[in-house]
């Protein structure tokens, strides 16, 4: 029987690019393909909560949560070959480890997740992922101040925290220009640059 060589895919970009869907998909097309998934997710998310997150007819891929990455593998059965992994990013770096050794047992890994936190830095262990693997999706959203394409998270509300869970509304997708750090001294809700769009546009 051929061993597959294995692989990391990593789809990563802002909230609201469509990481988790793409994700999706790809498990959707291996369960057609008659290709045994397996996916999981940390245990920290509870914003949507599905636990099938592929369905076909009557395959279902169970996304499993798990406290840590480190859990994964002994919860990865012998015949998988697929392993979809959502919302790296509120995993720890082991992840990394135990990416490189799912894919180092012939399996197709797919690992989802932000590439940068509130601040617009590398949001760890996504960079160390991107580094490593075989192929590499960047998703973009859409702007909500100026509607170009959108690959950083502002965040709308104040907090020092690194992961604020649970709170969509308080996120949106901005590009490069429309951005704001938190912490420069910038307008984070960008209302006069909006007024001024208005009032460009004659609104
Ligand atoms: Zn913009």
């Amino acid at each position: 029987m051929k061993i597959d060589a294995g692989r990391i895919e990593v789809i990563c970009g802002s909230m609201f690019s469509g990481k988790s869907e793409e994700l999706i998909r790809r498990l959707r097309r291996a369960v057609i393909a008659k290709q045994k998934v397996q996916a999981f997710k940390p245990e920290i998310d509870d914003r949507y909560s599905p636990d099938d997150i592929v369905s076909h007819d009557d395959r279902r891929v169970e996304c499993r949560k798990v406290r840590a990455a480190a859990e994964i593998p002994a919860l990865v059965d012998e015949d998988t070959r697929v392993v979809g992994i959502d919302e790296a990013q509120f995993f720890s770096e082991d992840l990394v480890d135990v990416c490189e050794r799912l894919a180092g047992e012939g399996r197709r890994v797919i690992v989802a997740g932000l590439d940068q936190d509130y601040r617009g830095k590398p949001f760890e262990p996504i960079p160390q992922l991107l580094a490593l693997a075989e192929s590499i999706t960047k998703t973009m959203a859409v702007c909500m101040v100026c509607g170009e394409p959108a690959n950083r998270t502002q965040r709308l509300i104040d907090s020092d925290e690194r992961i604020v869970v649970g709170a969509g509304e308080a996120y949106e997708p901005r590009c490069r220009r429309c951005f704001r750090p938190p912490g420069s001294g910038l307008d984070e809700r960008l209302t006069e640059p909006r007024e001024a769009q208005r009032r460009s546009a004659g609104m």
